[in-house]
């Protein structure tokens, strides 16, 4: 595979409440879509994180194989790193056949223009997609708010499956790092 740079936020190496079952994540960093009351907002500055080649996340989820149901990429807003993406989700749809939740602010009509469209759909199974609205905050079923779409593009997992997802967890990382997490996560006081 080819090795473009991917801007990331974080790794999270098996999650809970990101899909259904234990997932690894991915957020990616930077974000312009600016929704007011954004739950993410350090992941909007596109030069914080730090850049990984796509070969070296391919790297990690390999390692990770055997011990996960599948990958879900958030953000941030992956689609700003479009071809990165694309050629990640290539490998893993090559190598790994991982299923794959993207969770998008752009909308599902505005993904539709976008000329990478029909690749993105071929490597991925569920798309959930637009902008956050406090105002209609949902916090279920892994839509974080009401006008937010759901769109499975593969019979791998259906909204009863979203729905079973638990709302929030707490993972302690090896390095003692406290990670929230999830469509509803805990505000640590
Ligand atoms: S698209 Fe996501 S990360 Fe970007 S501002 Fe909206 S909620 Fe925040």
């Amino acid at each position: 595979m080819s090795q473009r740079l991917l801007r990331v936020h974080q790794l999270l190496p098996a999650s809970q409440a990101n899909g259904p079952g234990t997932r690894a994540v991915i957020w990616l960093q930077g974000c312009t879509l600016a929704c007011p009351a954004c739950f993410n907002p350090q992941t909007h500055p596109r030069q914080a994180g730090r850049g990984m080649t796509t070969g070296r996340v391919m790297s990690w989820l390999t390692s990770l194989a055997g011990a996960i149901d599948g990958l879900t990429v958030s953000g941030g807003e992956p689609l700003q790193q479009m071809q990165p993406l694309l050629d990640l989700l290539q490998g893993v749809h090559d190598s790994l056949g991982l299923p794959v939740i993207l969770f998008t602010g752009y909308t599902w009509q505005e993904i539709q223009a976008m000329p990478q469209s029909p690749r993105l759909a071929r490597l991925v199974d569920v798309i959930l997609a637009g902008r956050y609205q406090a105002e209609n905050r949902l916090a279920s079923g892994l839509l974080g708010s009401a006008n937010k779409t759901a769109h499975f593009l593969t019979g791998v997992y259906t909204q009863a499956d979203l729905d079973a997802v638990p709302p929030a967890e707490v993972l302690i990382q090896p390095d003692g790092e406290m990670v929230l997490s999830g469509i509803n996560p805990l505000i640590w006081p």
